[in-house]
């Protein structure tokens, strides 16, 4: 999978949340997930669910492109990150 232009899309969306933030709860969180997103991107495990280091689908890369999860996993993000879920942009791909 060419990473690429994740990469540059969450460069973008950093530079662009770390401007704006101004104490927006949800902004903050976006913001970890997406410097977590890029730290991986360095480590090479971008695309691998943190859980169990299965290939997460490029679709949902596309949708959010920052998700540390599988399908499979991805109720952890909701339910497991500290504020997530409290009106952060992340948008759950449905089953
Ligand atoms: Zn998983």
């Amino acid at each position: 999978m060419n990473i690429e232009p994740f990469k540059e899309r969450l460069r973008e969306l950093e530079s662009e949340l770390s401007g704006r933030t101004t104490g927006v709860e949800g902004n903050s969180t976006v913001l970890q997930h997406v410097r977590d997103a890029l730290e991986r991107i360095r480590r090479g495990r971008f695309g691998k669910c943190v859980v169990d280091g299965g290939s997460i689908d490029a679709e949902r890369l596309e949708a959010v492109p920052w998700t540390p999860y599988c399908l499979e996993h991805k109720d952890f993000l909701e339910t497991g990150a500290p504020g997530g879920g409290n009106g952060a942009t992340i948008v759950p791909v449905q089953d």
